[in-house]
């Protein structure tokens, strides 16, 4: 069997996309959209090249665009096999990439003004709507914890990841004449101990290991410290009567700010103020989430049976249109809104900002990371200036960095997924992870279980 490596390798965080081949099948794990300017888009072709059209099967881990995104391009390469994933996923990422052609579309057009003024050709969108209807077409839902055979001697089978609604990890058993390897796919993994979901289900056994190394070298701060930092900046700025802003990805973060709202609310930790989520795809998001509360954990569950969450948001408003949008500036005294895009470069937060940043009172929560060269970035060093939407606006309101919303596992929590693996001595197999972290984690898996993991280049062939 041949396992190769189209994308999260080679230092390469984004772009998930492991083919598995062997003499009578092959199946591809993720198909994800590299991300990160030209360099990235210079590399988002469909996964195989002309061979794509022959996959059995795609399977999925889970929807997030650097796992799903270079779907549409598997399509008009020809493929028309079936994509394996969880119900939610199936939801999740029908969600995220009809947002993505729409962001792809916008993107274009604006491009395309430029280059026509520099009298350049215009350059089609990596994919239109059309490619992402297609293509939703050809998802199988898939139950967690049943086999499902995919295509010839492969089955899958599908097991919690913890890292947002739907997310899995995969064990993949691959029968070739009468040996049978299973192959273990980490998929992206939450931390322990988060909410909502439930944490990851570990493994036992496995021939080889592919295993995610986004925070290979750190451990984030504790979810608990992080909520009470959260009250503390809450208590604050609605003692001043300012806003909160909050930058934040439609999908996941946003959700788990709602319904940590609601529990500072039933607490009574906070008094309850205005909360505007402001985003259709957060919306669309939550209710998602509120069709699948059978992935919810213990906990979340028991919040959800001892009291009613539409009455500790009675004070939760949704702006789906860019009118309810822009009425949000009418509203005097203390709220929190919660917008994106995440790293402040685009979208409805940018107005917020506009609108907040030079007030004193104004409390802007960052709670994803940021790339290099974001506006978000920017508010995180503390610029004292920042220009948006061309203007200049002085930041006199405070910037807050909390660390303890990840949904990513840190070194211990990926360390412990991988525990109870160590025994059965498979080969390890580090992406998704710049490598920085990976060579972290490597060094790790080395020290405590004397494993030698494999940190595989962009389209490396490795046979096992
Ligand atoms: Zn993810």
């Amino acid at each position: 069997m041949n396992l190769t490596f189209h994308g999260a390798a080679g230092g390469q965080v984004t772009g998930s996309a492991y083919l598995i081949e062997t003499e009578t099948a092959r199946v591809l794990v993720d198909c994800g959209l590299f991300q990160g300017g030209r360099p990235a888009d210079l590399l988002n072709k469909a996964p195989g090249g002309r061979t794509a059209a022959n996959f059995d099967a795609v399977v999925l881990t889970h929807g997030h665009l650097d796992h799903t995104g270079r779907l549409p391009l598997l399509g008009r390469a020809g493929f028309t096999g079936p994509i394996h994933t969880t119900p939610a996923t199936v939801e999740m990422a029908g969600l995220i990439l009809r947002d993505a052609a729409k962001v792809q579309l916008q993107d274009g057009e604006r491009k395309n003004r430029k280059r026509q003024r520099a009298g350049l050709a215009p350059e089609p969108p990596l994919f239109e709507s059309a490619d992402v209807e297609r293509i939703l077409r050809q998802f199988r839902p898939v139950p967690y914890h049943q086999p499902v055979p995919v295509a010839s001697g492969i089955e899958v089978t599908f097991l919690e990841a913890g890292h947002m609604l739907g997310s899995a990890c995969l064990q993949v058993r691959v029968r070739e004449g009468t040996r049978e390897q299973c192959l273990v796919f980490s998929g992206d993994l939450g931390p322990r101990g988060a909410p909502i979901l439930k944490d990851a289900e570990t493994f036992h056994d496995a021939d080889a290991v592919i295993l995610e190394s986004t925070y290979g070298d750190r451990d984030h701060r504790p979810f608990r410290e992080t909520v009470d930092e959260f009250v503390e900046i809450l208590r604050r700025a609605t003692s001043e009567g300012g806003r909160m802003i909050v930058p934040t990805f439609a999908v996941g973060r946003a959700q788990t700010l709602t319904l940590l709202l609601a529990w500072v609310f039933r607490k009574r930790l906070v008094k309850p103020f205005p909360v505007f989520l402001d985003s259709p795809m957060a919306i669309e998001a939550w209710k998602i989430y509120q069709r699948h509360h059978e992935l919810f954990d213990e906990d979340m569950l028991a919040f959800l049976s001892e009291g009613s969450l539409q009455k500790d948001l009675a004070t939760l408003r949704m702006a789906s249109t860019a009118d309810e949008s822009k009425r949000i500036n009418d509203v005097e005294g203390p709220c929190l809104i919660m917008a994106g895009a995440g790293m402040c470069n685009a979208g409805r937060i940018l107005h917020h900002l506009k609108a907040g940043l030079w007030k004193p009172n104004t409390h802007v929560i960052i709670v994803g990371f940021q790339a290099a060269g974001s506006l978000g970035r920017r508010l995180v060093d503390g610029e004292s200036r920042v220009k948006i939407h061309g203007e200049v606006i002085a930041v006199k309101g405070t910037v807050h960095t909390l660390g303890g919303f990840s949904a990513h596992a840190g070194q211990t929590d990926l360390l412990a997924w991988f525990s109870p693996l160590a025994a059965a001595r498979p080969k390890v197999f580090l992406t998704h992870g710049e490598d920085g972290p990976r060579r972290a984690l490597a060094a790790q898996l080395t020290q405590r279980h004397r494993l030698k993991p494999v940190l595989p280049g962009l389209g490396e062939t490795h046979s096992l």
